[in-house]
């Protein structure tokens, strides 16, 4: 008899799909619709320690990654837009909506009173044009959607200037505590890459080799590149040709439920889902 024994060098090429409740497997997924043009601006500010549009460069690279992905068996596409005055991560219900990626360059807790009610609502980043989130978060990624159906209508990203210098050079890796533009300390592509899927809809996953892995080392660069259970989610849940794929069957009449035509103001309300890549970080000194 001859035993075969098969060796998958291959990882489990596995993925998650955030949730409506973030982890919590009993709520819808979230999704963009099938054939959906996502058009993406970046802010005219970019970031002010990258020298030169090199982040602009940078971005763009993250989403032509992805881009790359949905052309060879995805139904979405990405586009972008023209550079975009507005410093506001949010959506708006009505009016014009963007898909906005900004590098915020202060911190809240620096330049908005203390006893201002942006603090408790969450409201600071936008108010003050500031980092409001964890320090420790190098990127998050707040995806507005309908809590009836999961389907994502905006999606902005967030990226932690106070905390970190953001580089788009290849090589070679900063040492900690010598950070420069000149080395790679929180690379704007592998910081952009894991941040986008996020606005795909994908959650983080415990493997170390995945883009959506939730940690990354000063001198990353290797969620540049779009993992194999990554590049599954986009051809498994928006497969070209076919409706995007939900978790739950949307009830009847749920999904084209037409926010104009309710004429109620307070429908939909939409859920903000906040998600962080988080830096395994060292003291700074
Ligand atoms: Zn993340």
């Amino acid at each position: 008899m001859i035993a075969v024994l098969v060796v998958s060098l291959v990882s489990s090429q596995a993925y998650a799909r955030s949730r409506a409740t973030e982890g919590d497997t009993k709520t819808q997924c979230l999704w963009w619709k099938e054939r959906t043009v996502i058009t993406w601006r970046q802010s005219t500010l970019g970031s002010q320690r990258t020298p030169g549009e090199s982040e602009f460069a940078a971005v763009e690279a993250s989403f032509a990654a992805w881009q790359e992905v949905l052309s060879s068996c995805g139904s979405l596409s990405f586009e972008q837009g023209p550079r975009s005055t507005s410093r506001l991560a949010e959506y708006a219900e009505r009016g014009a909506n963007e898909n906005l990626v900004l590098f915020r360059e202060q911190r809240c807790n620096e330049v908005a009173p203390r006893q201002d009610p942006c603090f408790s609502d969450g409201s600071c980043g936008n108010k003050y044009d500031c980092w409001q989130f964890s320090e420790s978060a190098i990127g998050i990624t707040t995806t507005s959607f309908d809590p009836r159906t999961g389907k994502i209508l905006d999606s902005d990203i967030e990226l932690n200037g106070p905390a970190y210098l953001f580089t788009t050079v290849d090589a070679p890796p900063c040492v900690r505590g010598a950070e420069s533009v000149a080395c790679v300390a929180a690379d704007v592509r592998n910081t952009m890459t894991h941040e986008i899927g996020h606005l795909l809809g994908l959650a983080h996953i415990d493997e170390a080799t995945s883009t959506m892995a939730p940690r990354a080392m000063t001198g990353e660069t290797v969620k540049r590149t779009i993992d194999p259970g990554s590049r599954r989610f986009i051809c498994d849940v928006y497969a070209k040709g076919q409706p995007s794929k939900t978790c739950f069957t949307l009830a009847l009449g749920t999904e084209s439920a037409p926010v104009a035509k309710t004429g109620c103001a307070a429908v939909p309300v939409s859920s903000l889902l906040a998600v962080a890549l988080v830096l395994v970080r060292r003291r700074r000194r």
